[in-house]
């Protein structure tokens, strides 16, 4: 039998990451050691007390049937606690808050409960790929919103034609941005709001990286003013707590989008294992000085990889949140033949194109591997640089 794909699965992009995971695979079985700064998936182990509570919770007979829903009242109270502890933003558990097997799988499917045929999203480019990718499965019409550095990587709404505004159903935004590292102003998110009023527009902020910061703490879209009547955020606990092979998330926000999303899981998914939940209920509510750990570990990285790319000559936009570091590359080249020179080094980063036409003259590294590691990338680049 002949097997005919779909036409969105045809339209799709290959999937970055697991390619660049496959291109890593691929060295490390020829025996070349590979430092990967490519992939963001944090090498730091999960919190023991996290692990312990996981460990009690898989025994409990209770854990094993279906989890169904928007997740047990731990979890959501959890979730609204921590809110209102981190943000200062109210939340009600019962109808503003849902359980994510990862905050990609609510990500993928949002699209799915409000865009059709023809209905415009906006989505930021360079940017997580899951953005593009759930609009083709819903398929809607997607325009990307460049993010330059002329606009500190900002989204440039004046940039938006009117057409555009007209028949727009969602806005994706992820501050702090992946893979630029930039922060949101409330200025910004002010903006934001503004703009969704007026054209009746859902914003959908991805919030993934909130807790992983150098400086000030970097702010949620719910704090602004008018958020909640507009828009939704989803969290993640996979960088905050090095939880990424766990899978669990949360969105919370305007109780009918949650709604529209929660309708569309009912459907595909039955919620998330509920020992896994429990876990969660202890890393949000156990002592935080892991999260403060991590980020001294990760700043000490970013300083030694920030130090040695200057030395190389290289351009870098300082990150003040994120585990990335967003680079300039030499102008003849190209992100893809300047990923590529690493690679023969052993050095993996993203190139910026993979991640939007507007990455282009950029590579990202992810700074999840050890201080001496970095320093040995920095000496290997200098080889080639
Ligand atoms: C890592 C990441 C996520 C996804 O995290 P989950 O593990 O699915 O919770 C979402 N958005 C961005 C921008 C990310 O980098």
């Amino acid at each position: 039998m002949r097997i005919k794909y779909s036409k969105k699965i045809l339209s799709l992009p290959p999937y970055l990451f697991i390619e660049l995971d496959k291109k890593k695979r691929q060295l490390e079985q020829k025996g070349v050691d590979i430092i990967s700064l490519g992939v963001g998936d944090p090498d730091l182990p999960t919190p023991k007390h996290i692990v312990e509570v996981m460990k009690k919770a898989v025994e409990d007979p209770k854990n094993h049937r279906y989890p169904f829903g928007k997740g047990i009242k731990e979890f959501c109270d959890a979730v609204a606690n921590w809110y209102k502890k981190r943000f200062n933003v109210e939340l009600d558990p019962e109808t503003e808050i849902h359980s994510l097997i990862g905050s990609k799988e609510g990500i993928a499917h949002l699209p799915l409960a409000f865009v059709d045929e023809g209905d415009y999203v906006l989505v930021p480019e360079p940017g997580y790929p899951v953005y593009q990718s759930s609009v083709i499965f819903a398929g809607g019409e997607i325009f990307y919103m460049s993010l330059k550095e002329e606009n500190k990587f900002l989204v440039d709404f004046d940039s938006i034609p009117k057409e555009v505004l007209n028949k727009t159903k969602l806005m994706f935004l992820n501050y702090p941005n992946n893979p630029t590292t930039q922060v949101a102003t409330k200025e910004f998110f002010e903006k934001v709001v503004d703009i969704a009023k007026r054209y009746n527009i859902i914003v959908v902020h991805d919030c993934a990286y909130s807790e992983i910061y150098f400086e000030e703490p970097p702010i949620s879209f719910l704090e602004v003013e008018g958020a909640k009547d507009v828009g939704i955020e989803f969290h993640s606990l996979s960088k905050t707590y090095n939880m990424t092979g766990w899978r669990i998330g949360f969105v919370c926000g305007n109780k009918d989008i949650i709604a529209g999303l929660s309708k569309v899981k009912d459907n595909f998914d039955s919620g998330v294992f509920t020992a896994i939940q429990e876990a969660a209920v202890a890393a949000l509510e156990g002592p935080q000085d892991c999260v403060e750990e991590m980020r001294k570990i990760y700043k000490e990285r970013r300083d030694v990889l920030i130090d040695g790319l200057k030395k190389l000559g290289l351009e870098v936009f300082f990150p003040k949140a994120t585990f990335y570091v967003w680079c300039k590359i030499p102008k003849n080249e190209t992100s893809i033949s300047f990923a590529e020179k690493l690679l023969s080094v052993g050095v993996v980063c993203t190139p910026g194109v993979g991640m939007g036409k507007s990455g282009e003259g950029y590579v990202r590294f992810a700074l999840t591997v050890d201080k001496k590691r970095i320093e040995e990338a920095v000496e290997r680049m200098k080889k080639v640089l």
